[in-house]
């Protein structure tokens, strides 16, 4: 299996390559040259089969012969023993026809540990083999951050930095990723948005010189391993089903529901991926009337979906051409230049053959935690009520069952679960401690110079 980009100016790579360098170096994303299928009859045998066991069967698919199984097993087994839900990603009946899947029983609480916990270890077994440091930077908008610091903190061979945007995350996810006490993790609390943290990102990967020089990667999902991850969910559900979703996936990078679209390219059937947005509807503006423009981000109750500039759609664009790799790249720098992209008809058309959007607002996520809570007794975190606000609009036309993405644990924003229903969620025992750890944080200006000398003294000095 090898992996090419959606520019089509790099090199095809190993699934062990793309693991640690995360975007490609044509600036483009990978994605596997041709989708590997998983026929029906192994569909239906994930309804019964462990977590582990369908993740790894599917993973096997995209690893090709980069790690042996037994490596490549005991990795996924080790990442997934460490989930407090025996079915990792549980699914569970809220209303008639209407499922959460359950994804925040990892360590810290949110759907990035599925993906993330593999990748650590796989990363760590990587650099072991070569022999080789990496430097990971990510941008969060306050998940991806506490997760990769929970997979990579302590590891040898590689040294942690996440840039947050200053007082844009929840004081829970703030301090899960500023009291960890591992030395190779290096908090920077950015001054401004997730998309200005994203875009200094993407320019340290652009000035080529630095990021060979420290080995720079990703552990976004701009990184494909996250895609190959999270789909395992996808199926599970769909096989414990036994027909054919509507799956409704709070999106801000638009990676998570990019990977419904992976399972749906691996044979899965979906009847519809609906993207559900906040108030920063950018993609529910591209699907829903064809021109994908960046507006400036806001700040909203479910602060991991405050993003303007969602890398994966270049993957979705990517596919819907036909994988057309002029067209992507062009139409990306025409992006890039105007932050605006006019999305021609015959793109447009392949996407909505596949997705919907909907997006809320505040008052509307509010109301729909209160509205759940008094429904069914139970407290959901913002991000899944945007999901379901978006499942209660579509929930007329859907034909199968409706499964909405619950994509993190209330107690990561009890003041805002709070304010909606009055309770606030217990602290659950993995975030006991959180409030006594001291916290390590550098604040940095909105300025990509200054953020590339402070890794470079950090490199220099650990
Ligand atoms: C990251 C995140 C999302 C959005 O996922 P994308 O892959 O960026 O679309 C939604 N909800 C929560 C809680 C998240 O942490």
């Amino acid at each position: 299996m090898r992996y090419v980009s959606t520019r089509g100016k790099a090199p095809p790579q190993s699934f062990e390559d793309v693991l640690l360098a995360g975007l490609a170096n044509d600036g483009g994303l990978f994605l596997p040259e041709a989708w590997p299928r998983i026929d029906a009859e192994d569909i239906a045998s994930f309804a019964d089969a462990p977590y582990a066991d369908v993740a790894f069967r599917i993973l096997s698919r995209f690893a090709g012969n980069s790690f042996s199984a037994a490596e490549l097993k005991a990795d996924i087994d080790a990442a997934y023993a460490a989930f407090d839900a025996p079915a990792i990603a549980p699914l569970v009946e809220i209303g008639p026809r209407l499922f959460l899947l359950e994804l925040f029983h990892g360590p810290t609480l949110a759907f990035k540990d599925i993906a993330m916990q593999v990748l650590g270890r796989l990363f760590a077994r990587a650099l072991n083999k070569r022999g080789a440091r990496v430097t990971v930077v990510a941008a969060t908008s306050g998940d991806t951050g506490s997760a990769a610091i929970a997979a990579l903190g302590g590891l040898p061979n590689i040294e942690v930095f996440v840039i947050h945007p200053k007082g844009r995350v929840s004081e829970v996810q703030r301090r899960q990723m500023t009291t960890d006490a591992h030395a190779n993790v290096h908090n920077i609390a950015l001054e401004g948005s997730f998309d200005d943290a994203q875009a200094i990102v993407k320019d340290l990967f652009a000035d080529t010189d630095f990021a060979c020089r420290v080995q720079l990667t990703a552990v976004n999902s701009i990184n494909f391993v996250r895609i190959a991850a999270q789909c395992v969910y996808y199926f599970t559900a769909a096989a414990q089903l036994r027909t054919t979703p509507v799956f409704v996936v709070p999106t801000g990078n638009f990676g998570d529901v990019f990977a419904g679209e992976a399972a749906m390219r691996m044979g899965l059937a979906v009847e519809k991926l609906v993207v559900a947005t906040n108030a920063n509807d950018i993609l529910a503006r591209a699907l829903n009337e064809g021109v994908y423009a960046a507006g400036t981000a806001q700040a909203t109750l479910s602060p991991s979906m405050d993003i303007q500039v969602a890398s994966n759609f270049e993957r979705a664009l990517f596919e819907a051409s036909g994988r057309d790799a002029v067209w992507t790249e062009q139409a990306m720098g025409e992006f890039g230049r105007t932050r605006s992209l006019q999305i021609p008809a015959a793109v447009l058309r392949n996407l909505r053959s596949r997705y919907e959007a909907q997006s809320c607002d505040d008052a509307e996520t509010l109301a729909m935690m209160a509205e759940t809570h008094t429904r069914t007794a139970r407290l959901v975190d913002p991000h899944t009520a945007v999901g379901l606000v978006a499942a209660a609009k579509i929930a007329p036309k859907a034909r199968g069952p409706v499964v909405v993405l619950s994509t993190a644990h209330p107690a990561k924003f009890p003041e805002s679960v709070a304010r909606a229903t009055g309770v606030s969620p217990p602290l659950p025992p993995r975030l006991k401690g959180l409030y006594e750890g001291e916290e390590r944080v550098s604040l940095l200006p909105h300025d990509g110079a200054r953020v590339r000398a402070f890794i470079e003294a950090r490199l220099a000095h650990p």
